[in-house]
C-alpha cells in the first residue's frame, strides 16, 4: 500500500465524533493527499467499540476516561488506542494527522478532565500510543510540519 499517515476519520468528514458531526478539514494539501492514497483513516473511539454519537468523555486522573456522568471508557479508548497502532505497523506507517484538543487524537492539548471547558497541557490515548511507537504525530494546525515530514520521509523511487 501506499498509506504514509494514519488520519483521524473526521478530519475527512466522516461523521465519527461523539455528537456524530465531523470536523472535515479544508485544505488543498489534504486532499491531495487523500487523492494520492496517502490517508488511511480511523477513529480510535470508534475502533474501540464506541458508538455514534457518544457522550462526551475525557481524560482525567490516573490516565482514566471518563464521560460527564462518570462512566469509566477508558478500555474502549485503549482498544481504539491499540488498532490504530496496529494499522500502523501493518503498513508501515510513521506517520499520523490527528485532531487536536481530542482524548484519543490531541497530541499537545486535552481538555481538563473537569469539563470545565478548559485545556490543558497533555496527549490523548491514541497520540500518546502512536507517539510512544516512534510515530511522529501532528494536528490539523500542524499541515506545514506534516508537509515537510512527508518530503523528508519520502520513499525512494524505484531503480529502473
Ligand atoms: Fe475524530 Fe479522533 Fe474523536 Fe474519532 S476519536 S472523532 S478520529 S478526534
Amino acid at each position: 500500500s501506499g498509506f504514509r499517515v494514519l488520519t483521524s476519520a473526521c478530519l475527512l468528514g466522516q461523521p465519527v465524533r461523539y455528537d456524530g458531526q465531523a470536523k472535515g478539514l479544508a485544505d488543498p494539501r489534504l486532499a491531495q493527499w487523500e487523492k494520492a492514497g496517502l490517508l488511511l483513516t480511523v477513529c480510535p473511539e470508534v475502533a474501540g467499540g464506541l458508538p455514534v454519537p457518544r457522550p462526551a468523555a475525557e481524560l482525567g486522573e490516573k490516565g482514566r476516561v471518563r464521560t460527564e456522568g462518570g462512566d469509566d471508557v477508558s478500555l474502549a479508548f485503549h482498544r481504539g488506542a491499540r488498532v490504530a497502532l496496529a494499522l500502523c505497523q501493518r503498513y508501515g506507517i510513521r506517520l499520523a494527522l490527528l485532531k487536536a484538543n481530542s482524548p484519543s487524537c490531541g497530541n499537545t492539548r486535552i481538555y481538563s478532565g473537569r469539563f470545565d471547558g478548559q485545556l490543558v497541557v497533555g496527549e490523548g490515548v491514541t497520540a500518546a500510543l502512536l507517539r510512544q511507537h516512534g510515530i511522529e504525530v501532528f494536528n490539523e494546525t500542524q499541515l506545514d510540519q506534516l508537509a515537510q515530514a512527508l518530503d523528508r520521509t519520502a520513499p525512494a523511487p524505484a531503480a529502473d
